[in-house]
């Protein structure tokens, strides 16, 4: 190669650098008339927010804004970090026709690909009322759940951040009473539940979610009488740890809860079956909670159900459990409207409707937001990478009017969301253009990216 060659491709270098530089430099500035910090329930006035490409740059009061920024003004907003969902599930949804609402036969009539369209509905539905990060916690089909994330993460279409679990882990039958022949015949149990009985069909199947895209392991701990001993338990945890993942327990009895605590199980999915004793030692222990604290309303629940929910998730505070905000959402009926307008309710309406539990127990709108923010990033283990509005992070924020701090109800009503440094929704209206391609922008190099 001469002196001139060598020049050339120097020079084409450079150029080809920077463009690459001022593709991946695009500076978005956002002036935030107030920013909440969950973590210590106070709030900034007059931030600005310099976001550059996918990620926050610097956060402060009095910071010079670059020249050629693209400047969003939330000068009369509250800023704060997008809200997380830390126990549903987006590819199920079980109706009171034609199945009565029983959820078998959901499976047995919506196939995986239909389940996972609907997913990826529910997920822009969520996005849209401000949940940038869920946690979906089985009953997917086939694995629909993994494929939304990819999707997403690939740069198809908008949603939030999906932490899946993959399949559903239990002992035999899962959360099924199948009969003989659907169960020995047509493994009826698979693909909602693996079955994992022994330890090397526990590892096995702990091994095949994580294969598949899992970022979370969900256990069935006692849906059977035969449910995980402390010891499975801990070697679901020991395994799943060696791919990045923590474990939640579905829990429904007090002697499963003890178990999974015993373990030092990550999250307890469902607080019905939790007594104050177990409350006090999830505290001590800092497991999460995900109490799915269903509210009682027009279209769901009980009264009887809910006062249950409500003293339960009272005590959890009370006893001082690191609480997330979670809805085991699943499920339509011809109901979910709205009261004033008789319009559908959207599944980001009926999710954030779960306030309706948390103000009925008395936890204070700071706490709550701890929940719905932090604490979510913790469950879902991602709060080193995304969450919190500081410096490294990827831009996720959402903006509303009135100040959640005082009125937790504020969150009802986001006016402004952004995903990745982009904006998905101005001015209270989806604006998703740029979420969606004809092909992926963003390869995992042909494997489930960690
Ligand atoms: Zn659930």
């Amino acid at each position: 190669m001469n002196k001139r060659t060598i020049t050339f491709c120097l020079l084409l270098l450079g150029l080809l650098a920077s463009v690459t530089v001022a593709q991946s430099t695009a500076i978005t500035v956002i002036k935030a008339g107030r920013l909440v910090d969950p973590e210590t329930g106070t709030a900034a006035a007059n931030q600005v927010i310099i976001i550059e490409g996918e990620r926050i740059r610097a956060v402060g009061a009095n910071l010079a804004i670059p020249a050629g920024a693209n400047i969003i003004d939330l000068s009369k907003l509250t800023v704060l970090p997008g809200l997380v969902d830390s126990h549903t599930h987006m590819a199920i949804t079980y109706k009171e026709q034609p199945e009565n609402n029983y959820y078998y036969l959901t499976y047995v009539m919506d196939s995986t690909p239909l389940r996972a369209i609907q997913a990826a509905s529910n997920g822009i539905q969520l996005l849209n009322a401000g949940f940038t990060v869920i946690r979906d916690v089985g009953n997917n089909g086939m694995y629909a759940d993994t494929a939304l994330r990819q999707a997403i993460e690939q740069g198809w279409l908008p949603g939030p951040t999906v932490i899946p679990s993959g399949i559903i882990i239990g002992g035999t039958g899962g959360q099924f009473w199948p009969t003989p022949e659907m169960y020995k015949r047509h493994n009826i149990v698979y693909p909602e539940y693996i079955d994992a009985n022994s330890h090397d069909e526990i590892v096995r199947a702990v091994r095949e979610n994580m294969l598949f895209g899992a970022r979370t392991i969900k256990l069935c701990i006692d849906c059977k009488p035969w449910g995980y001993s402390v010891e499975d338990i801990k070697l679901a945890i020991s395994e799943a740890a060696k791919g990045g993942c923590k474990v939640e327990g579905h829990v429904q009895t007090p002697e499963g809860a003890q178990r999974a605590i015993d373990a030092g199980i990550y999250i307890i999915g469902h607080g019905n079956a939790l007594t104050p004793e177990h409350h006090r030692q999830m505290a001590e222990k800092g497991i999460f909670l995900a109490g799915t604290d269903t509210p009682f309303t027009k279209y769901r629940g009980s009264e009887a159900a809910f006062k249950r929910t409500v003293e339960k998730l009272r005590s959890a505070w009370e006893k001082k459990v690191p609480l997330t905000f979670s809805t085991d959402f699943d499920y339509w009926n011809e109901r979910m409207k709205d009261e004033k307008t008789g319009e559908w309710l959207s599944r980001g309406d009926l999710t954030i409707a779960f306030l309706d539990t948390w103000k009925a127990a008395g936890i204070p709108p700071t706490d709550i937001l701890r929940a719905i923010t932090i604490n979510g990033y913790k469950a879902a283990d991602i709060i080193k990478e995304r969450g919190p509005i500081k410096p490294g992070l990827f831009a996720d924020l959402i903006a509303v009017a009135g100040d959640p701090l005082t009125d937790i109800d504020a969150l009802r009503n986001v006016q402004f969301v952004m995903k990745n440094g982009m904006v998905f929704k101005k001015d209270g209206v989806m604006t998703p253009e740029k979420f969606f391609h004809p092909g992926p922008v963003r390869m995992p190099n042909g494997r489930y990216t960690r």
